[in-house]
């Protein structure tokens, strides 16, 4: 049978990877966030004084990166250089770091490569930017997903907020992330942009109940 494939792209804080999960589950097919693995990269970059916008050192020190993404109970691990840093890279200096490496092409390369070689596998549900576009240009359905920037930082803020990991201010976490849809609508390689064929889904003032509903009632009718 042939392997299914979901893309849902779209700008931070838009639900992606809250509705991946639970399209996943509903299905019983593998989510890949496919933004933890620019996050690792991002990590290693920090964590060896590599400057996040340095093209050149980034590129060489992307050819040796050792980035496994595994699976425990269901839940993905993103494991670099043998560590589980599925934690670590929910930093705020992580998280605009992975948008300054996620300009770079060499970077992009690699971790395109590693995304296809995972959808390969088995049955996959992958969110990011530029999966619909550019890692899946066949994907069986194309979701392009987003919200008004209020309504982003809102369901952030409250996310960080519940998981008890929470560190900006509201309008610091606004600025991030119209920082990161810049930076990833405007780069040369792959930027943030809907796919021709993805259907648009604009979820401001949609609860999470509503949203998943929409979602799940596009993918069921199109699979
Ligand atoms: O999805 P998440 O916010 O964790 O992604 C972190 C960063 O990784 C994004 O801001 C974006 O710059 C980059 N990214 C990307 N392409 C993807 C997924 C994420 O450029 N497919």
């Amino acid at each position: 049978m042939k392997n299914i494939q979901i893309a849902i792209d779209g700008p931070s804080g838009a639900g992606k990877s809250t509705m991946a999960k639970m399209i996943a589950k509903e299905l019983g097919i593998l989510y890949l966030d496919t933004g933890a693995m620019y996050r690792a990269v991002a990590l290693k970059a920090i964590r060896s004084g590599i400057d996040t916008k340095d093209s050149s050192a980034l590129a060489e020190m992307v050819k040796g990166i050792d980035l496994q993404i595994v699976y425990e109970d269901g839940i993905q691990k993103v494991i670099l250089d043998g560590t589980d840093v599925t934690e670590d890279i929910r930093t705020p200096a992580v998280t605009v770091g992975s948008s300054d490496v996620a300009v770079n092409s060499a970077v992009r390369e690699k971790m395109v490569e590693l995304q296809r070689e995972i959808a390969e596998k088995s049955s996959v549900i992958m969110d990011g930017r530029d999966i619909g576009t550019h890692v899946l240009p066949n994907a069986d359905v194309k979701i392009f997903l987003t919200a008004s920037i209020e309504d982003r930082t809102k369901r952030r803020y409250e996310e960080l907020k519940e998981k008890g990991t929470l560190k900006q201010t509201f309008e610091e976490l606004k600025k991030e992330m119209e920082y990161r849809d810049k930076n990833d609508s405007s780069r040369t390689h792959s930027p943030l942009k809907k796919a021709d064929d993805a259907i648009l889904l604009d979820t401001t003032g949609f609860s999470v109940e509503e949203s998943a509903k929409t979602i799940l009632d596009i993918i069921k009718s199109r699979l």
